[in-house]
Parts: C-alpha cells; sequence; structure tokens
C-alpha cells in the first residue's frame, strides 16, 4: 500500500520539506510508493521577509507547477487538528468540510504569527506586517490618510518594536508616508523598543550603523520604553508619553503556530516544539516539526535558529529528507546551520549585511541594499517547475549563503 507523508503548511519550510521528501523518495528508487501531500489554505508561498515593503507586488507565488512538477500533491485547507497516537490530521477544506487523513510521517510546517500581547486597543488598532492580508490592510490605510485633515496624529507612525522586521519597516516608512502625504507634509515615525538603546539586540559591531541609519532616515526613537495602550487617536507608553497618531504597527514578537502546542514534549517561550537533531519531535512517534515550529541546535557552539527563512528553508530540506528516509531505508541526516547572516534592510540608507551569531558587520548601504535585493527576489522565491533542476538543490545540505 502507498504510504503517506503529510505536510500542514507550504511556506518556506514546506515548500522545501514537499520537494526534499520527493527527492528522498525518487532517490530510492520508490517512486509511487509514496504519496508526498501538502495540506494548506492555498499551494502558494508567501513571502513574508518582503511584507515591510511599499509594493506588495509578487508576495504569493503560486507553487502548484513545482507542486505538480515533482509529483507532490496539494490539498487545500487547514489542519485543525493532530493525533499523534492514531495518526491522523483532522483537515478543514477550502469548501468547509472537514476530513479526517490518515499519515506514516507527518510534518508540521504551520509556521509562526505575530504574538499579541493583552494591550488595550492592539486589536483594534494595532496594524501589521505579518501575513500578506495584514500587509494589504497597512497599506491601504496608509493611503487613506491622505484623505484625513491633516494632523500631527495623521502625519505620525509607531513602531512597537525595534527588532528586525520593526526597524525595516520602520525605515521604509518615511517614504510611504510621503508617498501618500506628500513631500512637504511634515512627518514623524517613532519605534518604542524596551532596549536601550534600539538596536542594541543586534550587537555592538551593528549598532552604529543601525543608529546612523535611523538618524538619516529621519526615524526616531523611544528607548527603554513600551507601548502601554492604543487607542483611536494615540498611544501611550510605559513611560507616561503619550504620541499622536492615527498608526500603530505591532512588530513587537512572533510565536509558533497553535498547532505546535498539540504536539507533546518540551516546547520554548515562543510556543515552539523541541525538536531532536533529526527535527522529530522527540515524544510524538512519526511526526517531525520544521521551520518556526521547531527549536533545535544549529552548531555545536550552542546556537538555535531563530525565526527567520534562512533556517526555515534548511530546516525543511531535512525534515522533509528525514521523514521520506524513515519510509524507503535511507540513512537520516542531522539538522546543521553553522553559518549564520543577517541582512537588514534600513530604508534608503541601504542594507547591513553581517556575518556569525555576533554580527559581524560586512556589507553596508549599497552593498548591502545589492545583496537584500537579491535575497528578496531571488534567494528566497521558490525554483522554476523543473524536477531535475529542483531535485539538485532539494538534498537536506543545500545552503543559502552567500
Ligand atoms: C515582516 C517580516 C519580515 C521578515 N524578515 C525576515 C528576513 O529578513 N529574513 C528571514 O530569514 N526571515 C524573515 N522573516 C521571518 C520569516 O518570514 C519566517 O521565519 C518564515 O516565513 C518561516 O517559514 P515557515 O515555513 O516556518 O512558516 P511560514 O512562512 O509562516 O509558512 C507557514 C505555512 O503554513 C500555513 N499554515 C498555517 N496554519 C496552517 C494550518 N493550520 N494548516 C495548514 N497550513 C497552515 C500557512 O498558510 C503557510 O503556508 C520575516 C517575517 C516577517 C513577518
Amino acid at each position: 500500500m502507498t504510504q503517506k507523508i503529510i505536510i500542514a503548511g507550504s511556506g518556506f519550510a514546506g515548500l522545501w520539506a514537499a520537494l526534499a521528501a520527493a527527492r528522498a523518495v525518487s532517490l530510492a528508487g520508490k517512486d509511487g510508493e509514496v504519496e508526498v501531500i501538502v495540506v494548506s489554505p492555498t499551494p502558494n508561498v508567501t513571502i513574508r521577509p518582503r511584507l515591510y515593503e511599499a509594493a506588495l507586488v509578487n508576495m504569493r507565488p503560486d507553487i502548484a507547477p513545482l507542486l505538480d512538477a515533482v509529483g507532490v500533491r496539494h490539498i487545500a485547507g487547514r489542519v485543525e487538528a493532530i493525533d499523534a497516537k492514531s495518526r491522523q490530521i483532522t483537515v478543514t477544506t477550502a469548501n468547509g468540510a472537514r476530513e479526517t487523513l490518515a499519515y506514516d510521517r507527518f510534518i508540521l510546517a504551520a509556521g509562526s504569527q505575530t504574538f499579541r500581547p493583552p494591550v488595550p486597543g492592539l486589536a483594534d488598532y494595532g496594524f501589521e506586517t505579518d501575513q500578506l492580508a495584514s500587509a494589504q490592510k497597512l497599506h491601504t490605510h496608509l493611503k487613506a490618510l491622505a484623505g484625513l485633515p491633516e494632523t500631527e496624529a495623521r502625519n505620525t507612525v509607531v513602531i512597537a518594536g525595534g527588532g528586525l522586521t520593526g526597524l525595516e519597516t520602520a525605515t521604509e516608512m518615511p517614504g510611504r508616508l510621503r508617498a501618500s502625504l506628500g513631500p512637504d507634509a511634515t512627518l514623524r515615525v517613532i519605534i518604542v523598543d524596551n532596549a536601550e538603546p534600539v538596536g542594541a539586540s543586534l550587537g555592538a559591531e551593528a549598532l552604529p550603523f543601525i543608529e546612523e541609519a535611523l538618524a538619516e532616515d529621519g526615524v526616531e526613537t523611544r528607548p527603554g520604553a513600551r507601548v502601554a495602550s492604543i487607542d483611536a487617536d494615540g498611544v501611550t507608553l510605559s513611560s507616561g508619553e503619550r504620541i499622536a497618531t492615527n498608526t500603530v504597527v505591532w512588530t513587537a514578537g512572533m510565536r509558533a503556530s497553535p498547532l505546535a502546542a498539540q504536539l507533546p514534549g518540551e516546547h520554548d517561550q515562543l510556543g515552539r516544539v523541541v525538536g531532536d537533531a533529526y527535527l522529530r519531535a522527540p515524544e510524538a512517534e512519526g511526526i517531525f516539526v520544521t521551520g518556526d515550529t521547531v527549536k533545535v541546535a544549529t552548531d555545536d557552539q550552542g546556537n538555535f535558529n531563530v525565526m527567520s527563512c534562512q533556517h526555515a528553508m534548511s530546516l525543511g530540506r531535512v525534515a522533509g529528507y528525514n521523514a521520506a528516509a524513515e519510509l524507503v531505508g535511507l540513512p537520516l541526516h542531522p539538522y546543521s546551520q553553522p553559518k549564520y547572516v543577517t541582512c537588514l534592510d534600513l530604508g534608503p540608507w541601504g542594507a547591513l549585511y553581517t556575518e556569525g551569531w555576533d554580527r559581524q558587520v560586512r556589507f553596508t548601504r549599497a552593498d548591502g541594499k545589492k545583496i537584500k535585493q537579491d535575497i528578496n527576489t531571488v534567494w528566497i522565491y521558490p525554483p522554476k517547475p523543473d524536477r531535475d533542476t529542483v531535485f539538485a538543490i532539494a538534498n537536506p545540505d543545500y545552503v543559502i549563503v552567500p
């Protein structure tokens, strides 16, 4: 009987898990003996790392032809429940039906979402750049500001969170506001973050470049503070300061898909399952965890994966390969990804490219921006739907870094 690998999610990890699983089955000469199935709302990859950009173009490439090219089936739906004991999942399909599907191996690749703490007003007034729909909502809102009377609140954007996403969203924002409100409007973009100074978490070597970029791009900061409450006309900070604004963008933290909580075993503070070296959920036989739903060591130096495409694509390849390898009798491949880079877009200033967990600065300004553009327009996009090309790069030790 045909065995089944079911993958929940068609993001960076889910896509590469599917391609790597199909490759491993083929490598073992077992084509037709193992079916690889991806369950996700639609056969698209959302290019989440670009959702801070002004032009939301080509942000959800269609992967149906790619899955077809390697014989992977797509089911349009959402996984609702995972029953590790009976090896079944419950899916609500796109037409609203509930179906139970049995698997031999299951790969959780359902990603992550913005963490929304119970800050008063956040649910009603907060914007996000986390998913395409929320990024489009922000885009529409920024355009609509032009139709409001000129006030300080209209002309001010507050970014809650000064991590990578917050910095990228903030440094792009003056240009977006200018495009909406005209070149002569008096604009303010303010990052509010606990860190002192904002950007400190990116390391001592990166910090001066970040501060230079924020100053040049016209972005203010409120270090050592949190957004305590939000209403229609502004925010109140933990320091007591009131900032008039009609636009608050929440970028302060991510959490793993709630599906991860259905799996037994240890979870970290981000809700990720602590996986073994082969990306198995140690207490759920037959289940692999990957992408933003797993926490695992990247090397033997004490470093762990972060929620990023860089890690998700490699984690996907390893989980997909190993899930198939267990079924077709290939040796398992331990996950390892010792090289870590960061490429932080800092708006008109350029981009900051660093290497290593201590973020040693390698390229800045236009040189960094060139790398960021390559990452954002080439490296993270799905490959062409050609089986041989895909199988050449869907192996578990392929790593995309410059
Ligand atoms: C604004 C922003 C900027 C970022 N910048 C960077 C960056 O510069 N560099 C970087 O490396 N990373 C960046 N990231 C992080 C990166 O996007 C994520 O780490 C990455 O998308 C994780 O990949 P994933 O496949 O694990 O999850 P996702 O890409 O989130 O994919 C999850 C998939 O699961 C599906 N899904 C969800 N729930 C279910 C369900 N119940 N059933 C079935 N399917 C489900 C989704 O539809 C999707 O297909 C950024 C993220 C954001 C939001």
